[in-house]
């Protein structure tokens, strides 16, 4: 038989939204240390949209501020162009009939925000085959007999090739608005152009993040995403601790990593790519909209998504163990 306090500590929970897969998980809430959230589509909708774009060519576009005007504001169509063929073959037209192309049905929310940017802008999707789906990095496929990535920073790291000025100052500025910016790159070797997508901080990560804080929990974050997006979201927030550009395969060595140091750790993801950390996090909590494989791993689950109900957890926790000892 289930003890009774603990038989109304789950339902109470589910009331709140809260779905208790693991009472053990439930129990040992109340003693957290860390709590780990994913960025991506945990503390931030995961709602992306293409909003700028940058095109690199050997061959100056037409005249000096179009690409600087990408880099800040939506892009369009206006401005001369050059005659030149390698400026033609890669204006932002075709960047994003490729990119859209590369992408294929990628369920990845990047995978979706390119997709939209190029339907909105009456963009075809360029034919493609061979998909590969690079975990951590981006998509891969064959474009024109041509072999074409899509990916960010871990992905231009792992081909070690360099990016060409513009898009480095492209990327920059991106970065610095909390920008995720993904590369267009061509034949393994040419970063062909670069997309700069926004995502939203979801209102409720404010009031998890103090709130936590006031009952003496440190919060930290995990991402696959760039550095300077990290930072950013981490600084916004008040973040204490963030890992950037982290791999799948290491999401669950950041884990490790705080229970190594003697901390009860909870994670807090969506993706498929989280599973791992929920599994080795002592209280793993999947996010209701989140993947099967997410749900699947989690001990407990936010049925509302709203990264608010950790709190309240952690508080019901502590009110309905205190009660057994
Ligand atoms: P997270 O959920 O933390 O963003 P992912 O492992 O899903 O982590 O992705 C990490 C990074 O890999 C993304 O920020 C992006 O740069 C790149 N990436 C992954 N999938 C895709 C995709 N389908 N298209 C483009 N880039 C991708
Ligand atoms: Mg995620």
């Amino acid at each position: 038989a289930v003890p009774l306090v603990v038989a109304i500590n789950t339902s109470t929970a589910a009331e709140n939204g809260i779905l208790v897969r693991d009472r053990i998980a439930m129990e040992e809430a109340r003693n957290l240390d860390t709590v780990m959230f994913d960025k991506t589509g945990t503390l931030t909708k995961g709602e992306q949209g293409v909003v700028g774009v940058s095109v690199a060519s050997g061959t100056p576009r037409g005249d000096a501020d179009s690409e600087a005007q990408s880099a800040t504001g939506r892009s369009h169509g206006a401005g001369p162009r050059e005659e030149a063929a390698d400026v033609r073959a890669w204006d932002e037209e075709r960047a994003f009939a490729v990119a859209a192309g590369v992408e294929g049905d990628s369920e990845h929310m990047i995978a979706r925000a390119i997709r939209t940017a190029a339907q909105e802008r009456g963009v075809q999707r360029a034919p493609a085959s061979n998909f590969e789906n690079l975990r951590g990095l981006g998509v891969r496929a064959t474009v024109d007999g041509d072999p074409v990535h899509l990916g960010g920073p871990n992905l231009v790291e792992k081909l070690d090739i360099e990016r060409p000025p513009a898009i480095t100052a492209f990327a920059d500025e991106a970065g610095a608005n909390a920008r995720t910016v993904v590369y267009l790159v061509r034949d393994e070797t040419d970063i062909v152009a670069a997309f700069a997508l926004a995502d939203v901080v979801r209102e409720e990560s404010y009031r998890a993040v103090e709130a936590l804080h006031a009952m003496g929990i440190e919060v930290a974050m995990l991402t696959g995403d760039s550095e300077d997006v990290a930072r950013a979201v981490a600084e916004e927030l008040g973040i204490d601790q963030y890992f950037a550009e982290v791999l799948p395969d290491e999401k669950d060595t950041k884990v490790k990593r705080l229970q190594s140091e003697g901390k009860l750790v909870a994670m807090v993801g969506d993706g498929v790519n989280d599973a791992p950390a929920l599994t080795r996090a002592d209280v793993g909590i999947a996010i209701g909209s989140g993947t099967d494989v997410a749900i699947e791993a989690g001990d407990i689950v936010l049925v509302d998504n709203d990264p608010v109900d950790v709190v309240r957890l952690v508080r019901l926790s502590k009110a309905s163990y205190r009660k057994m000892q």
